[in-house]
């Protein structure tokens, strides 16, 4: 509005103008003194226009210095709650070119490589634990990534930057080390344990070690996971997911434990565990010392000699009543077994890998994203934001990361907003400054 004023008057002086000139020429047509539409002329063209054209610049500036509160669409999730407490609702997914931003307007955006709302809104609905005010107990968001292989845009592209580094370092350190070729299997997967440690301290954005398995080469499982919630259900999938490293080893669990105890039971009833008496008999004698199964090929009346454990299984084979004195040397009943869904024994490792995937996966965007919320909710309630108010921000930043680390001062102004990357977990403060 204010620069339609504008022109307008400066087409008045305009006009006044040509008349000014016409009237000059031959003052006897003009309805006025050459003299005063002259001074007409001069105020339109020369005072008002440019005072209101200068006054539009001065609006523009000053929405330009406008606390950030004013424009940050982010501002508009604050609410209050009935006990009077600011709550922060992260504005709903949105679409992108790419897929749907998780976490739109907040200091890390998240976006989920995907078409489907419907997937992006459950993923969100499973990310976001923090609603109205109070953290919620929510279902693990691994397995719907892995059901759908879904991916993050921004998790994606530190894989791109960082995954080459961490491989070759981890090679390096393998071929460097005295141990690894004489190690055993056990020492083997302890060494590695200590090389990945290595090999990620090393990278120039660092991820905590536990999510080295994105950093790993993920198999090809399509299908597999959506085949398993076809046949045994989700939540049996879920569970399923949750105990997957234990996939072929003999677990006791006492109902003590009754979450863990509920969960196999579960797993029974879907047929992916078995119990007791049903796990092969193979499988129990191996939980026996060679001793134990030495004496108990004598008392089979079996007479070999077993050269090692695998021969003595081998051998009580034949034997008779081997379930019913097993049963008196283990908790059988306590025993469970987890096996391989139906149909997929060869793929098993493959599945076990890129759960592992998912599970780092998930972990590194619930971690991002809660970090964003937080800092997100610091910067738009903190009292300079709010009521002008003169404050100082200080970050404190991740310890193990060169990069995070140089932001660890105080800032008078405008701090930074991590997470600078995913999996920061810098945190912004902020103080009153002395009067
Ligand atoms: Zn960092
Ligand atoms: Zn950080």
């Amino acid at each position: 509005m204010a620069y339609i004023k504008v022109m307008l008057f400066y087409l008045i002086g305009l006009i006044c103008g040509i008349f000014t000139l016409a009237m000059v020429v031959d003052p006897s047509k003009g309805w006025m003194a050459a003299t005063a539409s002259g001074i007409v002329t001069f105020f339109f063209f020369y005072v008002a226009g440019p005072a209101l054209s200068s006054s539009v610049e001065c609006v523009k500036d000053d929405e330009k210095e406008a606390p950030i509160i004013q424009e940050q669409p982010k501002n508009s999730a604050l609410s209050t709650n009935a006990s009077g407490r600011l709550i922060y609702q992260i504005p709903p997914v949105k679409k992108t070119a790419k897929g749907y931003i998780l976490n739109p307007g907040t200091t890390f955006e998240l976006t989920l490589l995907t078409d489907s709302e419907t997937e992006a809104q459950t993923v969100r609905d499973l990310i976001d634990h923090y609603e109205h005010g109070t953290w919620l107990e929510k279902a693990p968001l691994a397995p719907i990534l892995a059901r759908c292989q879904l991916r993050c845009l921004e998790v994606d592209a530190y894989i791109k930057v960082h995954k080459k580094q961490f491989q070759d370092k981890v090679n390096e350190l393998v071929n460097n080390s005295q141990e690894w070729s004489h190690a055993s299997k056990s020492d083997q997967a302890y060494l590695m344990e200590k090389i990945i440690e290595k090999a990620i301290s090393v990278l120039s954005v660092r991820l905590s070690t536990e999510l080295a398995p994105l950093l790993e080469d993920l198999p090809n499982t399509a299908g597999l996971d959506a085949k398993i919630v076809d046949s045994y259900g989700q939540e049996a999938h879920t569970l399923y997911m949750l105990y997957a490293h234990e996939i072929g080893k003999t677990q006791k669990i006492h109902a003590v434990d009754q979450v863990v105890y509920q969960n196999f039971k579960k797993l029974v009833t879907a047929k992916l565990c078995l119990n007791g008496v049903n796990i092969p008999q193979a499988i129990l004698l191996e939980q026996l010392s060679m001793t134990d199964l030495t004496e108990m090929i004598t008392d089979c009346n079996l007479h070999e000699k077993a050269k090692n454990k695998a021969d003595a299984i081998s051998i009580l084979g034949s034997g008779k009543n081997v379930m019913e004195r097993l049963m008196s040397m283990l908790p059988v009943n306590e025993l469970y077994y987890l096996i391989p869904p139906k149909g997929m024994e060869k793929k098993i490792a493959d599945l076990q890998k890129s759960w592992c995937y998912y599970d780092a996966l998930a972990k590194l965007m619930k971690t991002t994203y809660s970090i964003a919320r937080t800092n997100t909710f610091k910067l738009i309630t903190a009292p300079n934001a709010l009521s002008g108010e003169k404050i100082r921000w200080e970050v404190k930043s991740c310890d193990d990361c060169s990069d995070c680390e140089s932001l660890h001062i105080l800032y008078e102004h405008t701090p930074p907003e991590p997470p600078l990357h995913v999996g920061c977990q810098c945190l912004i403060y902020w103080h009153h400054t002395a009067a």
